[in-house]
């Protein structure tokens, strides 16, 4: 039985990705070894499997997977060496939400902590494996109800288990005036990726700010919701982001002191026309003038949506492997590289920015933006106009349409081919970005890796995103790629700048660098944590932040 693994197999899926996603395998290499139980800590195999039965009782056999298929089904597809890391001892699959309160009681009854994903497809981040290794992971994939869908006020409220498909079709068979915001790789759930900060590129691309209104199970089994939920009934509990009093909603995100079992979701009013004007900018330096022209038009409402810097190489993945542009191990050189984009008629940068809503607003909001590019870029953009009733493309992201054609970069370097973001948040200023830019360049040049940015303009901030390809089952290169990570992590926060978000191999390290006041935050997450979960049973480790009952303890433990 493999509940999450299904969406690997061939022909199972229905999502457009099936050619890319059958070239990188999800289990193991040939040579590799089943992935054995791994208990967790002071957990004997007896209490083990005492825990299990307790579990079927509550959720059915058949929703306890505890073979060794199982435990592989639910390790990190894209590990960076070996999955067996970050290994899995179970996973229970709860089909209601008094099922995951009475799990979460058991779970502390028999001190088996427990890692909830939604569907785990959290891909370069740890897929479905938890940080601590013999967490079993609580797999909330099979709640999966849409609850409402609402077109007047533009929300929904889903369960754990809606992924980007699931509630674009929803949206399409309802025919709501209604646009979706998606991440890059929109494989993944709704709620999954709002509660790790992901991002999205359309006026509603800050994912957690979208949340309005959890449903959470907390880590004694107790049920609360948190904003004008805390009242029963009120039918303003999607709608108004606070509270009467503190609101817990963004204790809960990136976090390990709840399981949330439903939230309310804002969604985009469907727009009347879309205009996106197109510009290939030539250097790598313009970005600089790039981000001081675009911040301040974001910040005064011209450009709403979030603007996506990708670098060349965003371009290139997506036509071949890397094989097919250059032959040799070492990084791609920069003569190569200005070759390519001379063939390909591409810029260094391209940047896109689209607009939404009313034609003649947007047509005014494209001059204001034209005129401000054309200070510094002779050549017009190119400009396409999408009117309601016309085609959507269905890989534009920044049309609410979910996709995961950019996981084809898993297949640059070929073999059984990963990839891992380093993505650090800088001021949204030219000096900041060109900064962050040279930094990273010269730390990834340094170790001889093919270099491919982005920046995401998405308020007063950009992420960064340095995306770092390769093959898991080639040991140099995963080791460069490793050391390359830490030097990354080192170096940019010295320079003061912090990652969003990172692979369950490097929350230890991310943690470290939050280093105010002798990591006060830290002591603070920890504080809370060990108030509200005593026995550590909620995702132990997560981003770093550890329970007493593990801390330092355990083989995954913070020394
Ligand atoms: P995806 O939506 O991409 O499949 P995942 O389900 O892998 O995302 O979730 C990513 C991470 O977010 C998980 O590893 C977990 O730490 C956290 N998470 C996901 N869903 C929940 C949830 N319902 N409650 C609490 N944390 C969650």
């Amino acid at each position: 039985m493999r509940w999450l693994a299904k969406d690997c197999r061939p022909g199972i899926d229905t999502e457009p990705t099936t050619r890319h996603i059958n070239t990188t395998k999800c289990y193991k290499s040939p040579g590799e070894a089943k992935v054995q139980l791994t208990l967790p800590p002071r957990v004997s195999p007896v209490r083990f499997q005492a825990a299990l039965n307790a579990f079927e009782k509550v959720v059915g056999k058949s929703w306890v997977l505890a073979s060794d298929e199982d435990r592989e089904a639910y390790s990190d597809i894209y590990a960076p060496g070996s999955a067996d890391e970050w290994p899995a001892s179970a996973a229970i699959a709860p089909g209601s939400v008094d099922e995951i309160q009475a799990i979460v009681r058991l779970a502390n009854e028999h001190k088996v902590p427990l890692w909830p994903v939604s569907r785990g497809k959290n891909l370069g981040y740890g897929s479905a494996a938890p940080r601590m290794p013999g967490t079993a992971v609580l797999d909330l994939g099979r709640l999966q109800k849409i609850l409402e869908l609402d077109p007047k006020l533009a929300y929904c409220v889903v369960e754990p288990g809606v992924s980007f498909f699931d509630l674009y079709e929803h949206i399409q068979r309802e025919q709501a005036p209604l646009w979706m915001s998606v991440p890059g790789n929109a494989w993944g759930s709704v709620l999954g990726n709002a509660l790790e900060h992901g991002l999205g590129y359309t006026p509603y691309g800050q994912h957690a700010r979208n949340l309005c209104g959890l449903e959470v199970v907390l880590p004694d089994g107790e049920l609360m919701r948190t904003g004008m939920g805390a009242m029963k009934d009120n039918p303003s509990w999607h709608l108004f982001p606070m509270s009467y009093g503190p609101d817990w909603t963004h204790m809960f995100t990136q976090s390990n002191l709840g399981i949330v079992s439903k939230a309310g979701v804002w969604l985009q009013p469907a727009p009347e026309t879309s205009l996106q004007l197109t510009w290939n900018i030539p250097e790598e330096g313009d970005i600089g003038w790039v981000v001081d022209t675009i911040t301040p038009l974001k910040l005064a409402g011209v450009i709403e949506q979030n603007v996506f810097i990708p670098s060349w190489l965003g371009k290139i993945v997506l036509l071949g492997q890397r094989k097919d542009f250059w032959d040799k191990e070492s990084a791609m050189p920069e003569w190569r590289v200005q070759e390519l984009l001379k063939e390909h008629k591409l810029g260094y940068w391209q940047v896109q920015i689209r607009f939404y809503g009313d034609e003649g607003l947007n047509k005014a909001r494209a001059d204001v933006v034209k005129a401000a590019f054309k200070r510094h870029l002779d050549a017009p953009p190119r400009e396409d106009w999408w009117r309601q009733g016309d085609p959507v493309n269905m890989f534009d992201p920044t049309m609410g349409v979910p996709t995961a054609v950019p996981l084809q970069m898993s297949d640059w370097v070929g073999g059984r081919g990963a990839h891992m973001g380093f993505s650090p948040v800088v001021p949204a200023t030219g000096a900041h970005v060109v900064g962050q830019l040279k930094r990273s360049r010269a730390i990834i040049a340094a170790h001889d890796v093919d270099f491919y940015a982005s920046f995401t303009i998405a308020g007063r901030f950009a992420t960064n995103i340095n995306m770092l390809m390769y093959d898991r089952d080639n040991t140099a290169q995963v080791a460069n790629m490793r050391k390359l990570f830490d030097a990354l992590i080192a170096e940019t926060a010295l320079a003061g700048y912090g990652e969003y978000r990172t692979h369950l191999g490097w929350m230890d390290k991310v943690n470290d660098t939050y280093n105010f006041n002798g990591a006060a935050q830290r002591r603070l997450n920890e504080t809370v944590k060990d108030a509200i979960d005593p026995n550590g049973i909620i995702a132990p480790g997560k981003q770093g932040v550890w329970p007493a009952a593990y801390r330092g303890a355990s083989k995954g433990g913070r020394a």
